[in-house]
């Protein structure tokens, strides 16, 4: 298992600098080597975590770039099939790590996020996956107060999808400028305030 070493010691050496996919790589490579090794799956989890996550951050970053370009006050908004396609490969990672561990909330709650970040068509499954991580988080934590606070904040987070949002008509986009982040008076285009120029509505942000 010298190989198998080996890749773990180098996958570390990159996350301490932030080389994650040098480290996504080794993850890789180690899970082929050894599927069921406790250490090669917390690694594998990790990692997959970690890239979910920045996948997320670079869909809503390209969409709130798209926002910006587009520029036309009262016209909504599409993502584009970039933005569409990174919220997808953000869910395939997550789904990596909960086909390695069904018990970890982590992945559960932040598909739910992908998925209702990607789409309100979403909005069923993204619950069901709150679901998942609620029970995920009993399996996974022994009762006490880190469990509690796990709770709450899972529920927190569930009963603000699970609803349609009356602010926003449910579209996800601020009501004032429809998504555009500009708004016109007398001929003169400026950042909507209400939104400070994201497009996003103010009280169900979570696009
Ligand atoms: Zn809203
Ligand atoms: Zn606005």
């Amino acid at each position: 298992m010298g190989d198998l070493d080996a890749l773990l010691a180098s996958a570390q050496s990159h996350l301490v600098v932030a080389r994650f996919a040098e480290a996504k790589a080794d993850a890789d490579a180690a899970f082929l080597l050894d599927p069921g090794d406790s250490r090669v799956r917390e690694l594998y989890q990790n990692v997959y975590l970690a890239h979910g996550i920045r996948l997320v951050g670079e869909a809503r970053e390209r969409r709130r770039r798209e926002i910006e370009l587009r520029g036309k006050a009262g016209e909504p908004f599409e993502d584009t099939e970039d933005v569409r396609g990174l919220f997808q490969e953000a869910v395939d990672a997550f789904e990596r790590v909960l086909a390695v561990n069904a018990n970890n909330p982590k992945a559960w709650s932040l598909k739910a996020q992908a998925l209702f970040r990607a789409d309100r068509a979403n909005r069923e499954a993204a619950v069901a996956a709150y679901d998942n991580a609620l029970k995920a988080l009993d399996a996974s934590v022994p009762e006490g107060p880190l469990r509690d606070v796990g709770r709450r904040n899972l529920s927190r987070d569930r009963r603000r999808i699970e609803a349609r949002c009356p602010r926003c008509d449910d579209t996800g986009f601020c009501p004032e400028c429809t998504g555009s982040g500009w708004r016109v008076t007398l001929g003169f285009r400026r950042k909507c305030e209400t939104c400070l120029g994201h497009g996003i509505c103010k009280r169900c942000g979570v696009l």
